[in-house]
């Protein structure tokens, strides 16, 4: 006979605190980018986020929405604390329906999954060398 294993509970906030995750169980894709775009709106040499099922995020405070693929698709958000301008969390619309992402540095958990890949891996700054045990496309190869 089996123990059922209790699932993993994480939990993340932006910078300021404001602004919180709880979540349960582990992620369903978890993966990194390092496109000029990601680059922009991460100020940081990649984003790192990690995809779970709606129903396992909870969310407790205030964030303010950027349509960042245009207002005419809606389904496709990126949200972050307003105070503090951190706390990123993604809907995804079509690529990853009925989840929320969430910026894996939100965490601060130095054993967060690693990525299941890395896209636009071409477009990085150029000292960053390749992980162990990633696989690294040239762009979004998936
Ligand atoms: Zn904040
Ligand atoms: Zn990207």
């Amino acid at each position: 006979m089996t123990t059922p294993t209790e699932p993993t509970f994480r939990t993340a906030q932006c910078d300021c605190g404001q602004l919180r995750f709880a979540v349960r169980g582990d992620p369903v894709h978890v993966h990194a980018c390092t496109c000029t775009q990601c680059q922009r709106s991460s100020g940081a040499v990649m984003s790192y986020s990690a995809w779970f099922p709606e129903d396992a995020v909870q969310i407790t405070g205030d964030y303010t929405v950027h349509h960042h693929c245009g207002p005419d698709v809606l389904d496709r958000y990126r949200g972050f604390c307003p105070l503090c301008g951190t706390g990123h969390f993604f809907r995804s619309g079509a690529s990853f329906p009925d989840t929320i992402a969430i910026t894996a540095g939100t965490f601060a958990q130095p054993d967060f999954p690693v990525p299941d890949f890395i896209l636009y891996w071409a477009d990085r700054p150029a000292w960053i060398g390749a992980p162990a045990d990633v696989q690294l496309y040239d762009a979004d190869d998936t």
